[in-house]
């Protein structure tokens, strides 16, 4: 489907909101940005930038966006790096270091961030190309999206050195602030309520992909979308699931992608499937990519969603089920902690046991998972939808072109 206007968002966020974007952009019409990453497919930062830019530009924002290059000896190391700050024990070599700035250096040749008012990068791996800001020209934020709380000492050491080169960092959850020179801003990812992953869709479309999966639909359903990740803990759902169907009939899908290229995605896949053994109630699907409006569909026909990661960063899938008015069941890790409040926008749990018993009192209090549901959908409209992301990155925008200002008039 043709990407949304930003006129197509008046329907859900309400006029108000959607002027006072538009008279925020106003005192930054005709400025010129531009956003850098490592990847134009794939992954949250992609798919959050490629609707953010276009709606950038409606607003009169001069917004472009590069990708910088790598090889695959490039993308070993800041996959490495990632896992580091992510909290995970690596050796960092000095070769590894080395790879990194002379990647960072070639693509500094070959980007051209002349006569930019906000340049953002973001994530760790084009970090390095501070060094093309212009002596005192335009404001330059790290916009950084992964959690950051308990990173490699080294590794980090390393990073803050360009980090506090920059006018601000941008973090998506509280939990992530580190001591920095700079200012800190928060600003949590979001969803697009307009993107096939997330629109209305017809009961009979929602029925059909159900059918197609020979999921009954006269029984409760309990759902995780996830990849198939030791941290998302599939096989904990599996186990709590055993324990909820002891008591109540019902069912479990198991839906995610993305293993075909990662050995250890098959490997957790098949773990997950030897788990699940020869039961029909357990639907383990593996999807494509870009089955956006299949994972829709299975998530608003669904009674229950889980959400049982053990390591998060901010947990996009949660956000996704709670737009649709899904009570969702999470444990209290990463950015999740800001989306499910207990027992208000969701439940919180901390146990394998926890979760079965989160599971079975909401199939059976529907009202509860009805009520939790609404309150959800009304949280993740104030707080984590794309509207709301793009307001927050115009007040950086302001914040930091006008550091004397206290008060910006609408
Ligand atoms: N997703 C998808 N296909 C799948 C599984 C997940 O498109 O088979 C999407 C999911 O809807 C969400 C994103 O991938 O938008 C996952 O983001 P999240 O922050 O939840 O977790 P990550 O995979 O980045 O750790």
């Amino acid at each position: 489907m043709a990407l949304a206007r930003l006129e197509d968002y008046r329907e859900v966020i309400g006029g108000a909101e959607l002027e006072e974007l538009k008279q925020l952009a106003r005192h930054l019409g005709g400025v010129r940005m531009a956003h850098v990453n490592s990847t134009s497919v794939g992954g949250g930062v992609a798919e959050i930038l490629h609707r953010m830019v276009p709606l950038l530009r409606e607003l009169d924002i001069r917004a472009r966006w590069d990708v910088i290059k790598g090889g695959d000896d490039f993308f070993n190391v800041t996959k490495l790096f990632h896992n580091a700050l992510h909290g995970k024990a690596e050796t960092i070599t000095d070769d590894m270091y080395q790879v990194f700035l002379d990647y960072n250096r070639r693509n500094a040749q070959e980007l051209d961030f002349g006569g930019q008012d906000c340049v953002f990068i973001h994530d760790p791996q084009p970090i390095c190309l501070i060094d093309k800001r212009e002596q005192g020209r335009g404001c330059w934020v790290w916009r950084c999206h992964i959690d950051i709380s308990a990173p490699h000492a080294g590794l980090w050491e390393f990073l803050r050195r360009y980090v506090e080169r920059y006018d601000g960092a941008i973090i998506s959850s509280p939990g992530f602030a580190q001591q920095l020179a700079v200012p800190q801003y928060l600003i949590p990812p979001s969803i697009d309520p307009l993107a096939d992953k997330n629109r209305e869709l017809p009961d009979d479309f929602i029925a059909g992909v159900l059918d197609k999966y020979a999921i009954d639909r006269s029984r409760p359903i309990v759902t995780q979308i996830s990849r198939f990740d030791r941290f998302k803990d599939p096989l904990g759902v599996v186990e709590a699931f055993h324990a909820v169907r002891r008591k109540i009939d019902c069912q479990l899908v198991l839906a995610g992608g993305g293993a075909t290229d990662d050995p250890e995605g098959l490997l957790v896949l098949e773990e997950v499937k030897q788990r699940a053994g020869a039961d029909p109630d357990i639907h383990i699907l593996h999807l494509p990519p870009g089955a956006d409006l299949e994972i829709n569909a299975l998530v608003r026909g669904s009674t229950v969603i889980v959400q049982n990661s053990l390591k998060e960063g901010f947990g996009l899938t949660v956000s996704e089920a709670m737009w649709k008015s899904k009570a969702v069941i999470s444990r209290p890790v990463g950015g999740i902690t800001q989306q499910v409040i207990h027992d208000a926008t969701g439940l919180l749990v901390h146990s394998t046991e926890g979760l079965a018993f989160a599971i079975r009192s909401l199939l059976a209090n529907p009202d509860t998972a009805a009520h939790l549901g609404r309150n959800a959908r009304q949280f993740v409209r104030h707080n984590f939808l794309i509207t709301r992301h793009l307001r927050r990155y115009l007040l950086v925008m302001l914040a930091l072109r006008n550091p004397t200002q206290q008060v910006i008039e609408l």
